[in-house]
């Protein structure tokens, strides 16, 4: 444990110094991700928007505060999970990562967090997240309104896990006709980590 909390803390601070792919241009800060790695629960979002860069933390904005109650509903803390994002800087204007900063950043980051805290539950925030830790594990990314709330089973040589997708905070605040739908996704997020 010791030592999975040295490497996390040094990939930290090669995110916050990384230089390898050109949305550190024009970043304030890189945001390496948060929260308690120990329970071994991991929300993913996209990439950071304008107060997450401004601060270096994931999910500090309208969103973040949407994410939080859906944590409360489950009686869970932003603190008890931890939280990060495909890339780990903020693209100029809030567009989409594309498929190059992404291939960049995961590699380098998001898999090693994901070897590190070997998580027993993967919850993607979004498109963006979805699709990615999908194609990752060997699942077909078909839709967020296909594919919601769905348990998917891992079990490779290193590592056994349940992949949950559920549409971003971000959208819910766009399209209020979602509330309900990512409701019942977070219900059977909570009755799976009781299930832990
Ligand atoms: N949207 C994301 O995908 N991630 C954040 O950290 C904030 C907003």
């Amino acid at each position: 444990m010791e030592d999975v909390k040295e490497k996390m803390e040094e990939l930290s601070l090669k995110i916050k110094s990384c230089n390898k792919c050109p949305l550190y241009e024009n970043r304030k800060n890189a945001v390496p991700g948060e929260g308690e790695w120990k329970n071994r629960i991991m929300l993913i979002g996209e990439a950071p928007g304008f107060n997450e860069d401004e601060q270096g933390r994931p999910f500090v904005g309208r969103a973040g505060r949407l994410l939080e109650k859906f944590l409360s509903y489950i009686n869970m803390k932003r603190e008890d999970v931890f939280i990060t994002n495909v890339v780990k800087c903020r693209p100029p204007n809030n567009r989409q990562p594309e498929e190059e900063e992404i291939k960049i950043c995961t590699s380098l980051y998001l898999d090693k967090q994901i070897d590190l805290i070997k998580p027993k539950l993967i919850i993607c925030l979004g498109n963006i997240s979805a699709s990615y830790i999908f194609r990752k594990f060997g699942i077909r990314f078909e839709s967020m309104n296909r594919q919601h709330g769905r348990v998917f089973s891992i079990s490779n040589l290193s590592l056994q896990t349940k992949i949950i997708a559920t549409y971003h905070p971000a959208a819910i605040l766009r399209n209020q006709n979602l509330m309900s739908i990512a409701k019942a996704d977070w219900e059977i997020i909570g009755e799976f980590i009781r299930s832990l």
